[in-house]
């Protein structure tokens, strides 16, 4: 119910608008009328919830279907889809809208512009002549990515894609297509909020515009930063858009510089097939080198682990494994790729190798891979202690929509982080995004320092980092907090500190 609220536009519809919705004319909306005794569709919402729109004789299971998908309440009933997957699928759809000559421009709106872990459906806003609206139409049903035309209004079209995703554009002119991007993107609190302020200034803020509450004239909406300017705010980036309370930070003017993807200089949790991985450290090199030409060093992190039998490094062969990234870079003429390692934290808190191999690394990321249901807070707050150990890896343990996180006192294991010199990672792979946004946020105001990693397994895995960096903006990150985006010098400096620390 709460995601259809951001559509207010949609509230306030007569009845006969569900005629915009595919397959129901003015008979079905007539009984709909009569047999429920509704007559807008806010008044139709409360039997939709409750099942009664299915005793309507005249519709069709499938006429039941489009209208729940139409009003946005359908997918309540279904899963929400990984954000790597509204991602891929935002984009790809966006560049083929884009392709269309008559459009001015396309953005992402909606969650998926703010980056929250799971995505609901895909907004997106396009700009063009009203003249030129019924051309786009024609040509969206006929993309290969859409399956089904749900409903089709004069500013909004909703589709269904062969995903079984949804999309919902949206139309706008550029006289307000800033306004328009400001109001699909949300959030629902946070719509409320600049309402309120703007109220209290004087001003409506509405999708066609910024509006005079005296006289009703159009005020400001080519772009959002006018109606932030107007309102005597700093502009808030998307991924900030939370309930948080972020507009008192905007009015003084302390809204963070957020860390940016082009700022990464490096990927410091990669997988190879000396463990889990199904790419060679050559092969890896060489693709990194081009792919992503604004890294100064990569870390390759294998499982090592003298207990665990598949898919890990055994000590024994970590000499060999150094000896062939000695090898690589040679090759690549400086030492581009850093030896780590990642490594299984015991029960009671220790690290499962030896300090005399851990010392062989560059880094070391130090995991809980069992006992996800008990409390790990002593756990996490023990191996902090470890002068070897660099990074926590994927700290909350949760898989998204498979486990849930365990148990922990963040508070305690973020001062021990921070009081040790122990990072924490942003675990960038789709169903982990661990730490998340408000641990994220606690880490960082703790002064821990954090590591966004992709956590690959195959090339396509590396690019996963471009979540992470949407999760350290949603937590407020700046540059300074994420640790690889310093030099390696740098990180070498974060160590030494943490030794430092732990022989006092
Ligand atoms: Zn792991």
């Amino acid at each position: 119910m709460k995601t259809f609220l951001k559509n207010s536009s949609a509230i306030s519809a007569s009845l006969a608008d569900l005629g915009n919705i595919r397959g129901i004319t003015s008979r079905e909306v007539d009984a709909i009328q009569k047999q429920l005794g509704v007559n807008s569709i806010r008044e139709l919402i409360p039997f939709i919830s409750n099942g009664q729109l299915e005793t309507v004789t005249a519709l069709t299971p499938l006429q039941i279907k489009n209208i729940k998908r139409g009003l946005k309440l359908y997918k309540t009933a279904e899963s929400r889809f990984p954000l790597w997957d509204a991602y891929l699928m935002g984009e790809e759809l966006s560049k083929a809208i884009r392709q269309c000559p008559e459009v001015e421009k396309v953005m992402l709106a909606g969650s998926l512009r703010r980056g929250k872990d799971t995505i609901g459906d895909i907004d997106i806003l396009v700009q063009l002549n009203d003249a030129d609206r019924r051309k786009l139409l024609y040509k969206i049903a006929r993309m290969p990515q859409v399956e089904n035309i749900i409903a089709a209004g004069p500013h909004h079209f909703c589709v269904v894609l062969h995903n079984q995703m949804q999309a919902d554009i949206r139309l706008a002119p550029s006289r307000y297509f800033g306004a328009s991007l400001l109001y699909y993107t949300g959030s629902v609190k946070y719509n409320a909020e600049m309402e309120e302020l703007a109220a209290s200034k004087g001003f409506r803020i509405t999708p066609e515009g910024l509006m005079d509450s005296h006289t009703g004239e159009y005020v400001a909406g080519e772009q959002e930063v006018d109606i932030y300017r107007k309102l005597q705010l700093d502009f808030v980036a998307p991924e900030l858009r939370e309930d948080h309370d972020i507009l008192t930070a905007a009015a003084v003017h302390e809204i963070p510089l957020l860390v940016t993807f082009d700022q990464l200089k490096g990927d410091m949790q990669i997988h190879t097939n000396w463990s889990d991985g199904a790419e060679s450290i050559a092969g890896i090199a060489k693709y990194m080198s081009h792919a992503f030409p604004h890294y100064h060093y990569i870390v390759i992190t294998d499982h090592v682990s003298s207990t665990r039998t598949n898919h890990v490094l055994h000590p024994e062969d970590v000499f060999r494994q150094i000896a062939e990234i000695n090898r690589v870079n040679a090759l690549m003429g400086y030492d581009y790729i850093k030896k780590g390692a990642e490594i299984d934290i015991l029960e009671n808190g220790e690290a499962a190798l030896s300090d005399d191999i851990l010392q062989q690394f560059d880094w070391v990321i130090a995991s809980i891979h069992s006992d996800f249901s008990r409390d790990n807070t002593s756990r996490l707050i023990q191996i902090c202690k470890n002068p070897y150990v660099n990074c926590i890896g994927h700290p909350s343990g949760r898989l998204i929509g498979i486990r849930k996180p365990y148990p922990v006192n963040w508070d305690e294991v973020f001062t021990a982080a921070a009081a040790s010199g122990t990072a924490m990672e942003i675990n960038s792979r789709p169903n982990r995004l661990d730490l998340h946004d408000e641990q994220i946020r606690l880490a960082v105001s703790k002064g821990v320092k954090m590591v966004i990693n992709s956590d690959a397994r195959t090339l396509t895995h590396l690019d996963f980092v471009k979540l992470g960096i949407s999760t350290a903006r949603r937590g407020s990150c700046r540059k300074t907090d994420i640790l690889n985006t310093g030099s390696w010098n740098e990180i070498e400096k974060f160590k030494a500190e943490k030794q430092q620390l732990l022989k006092k």
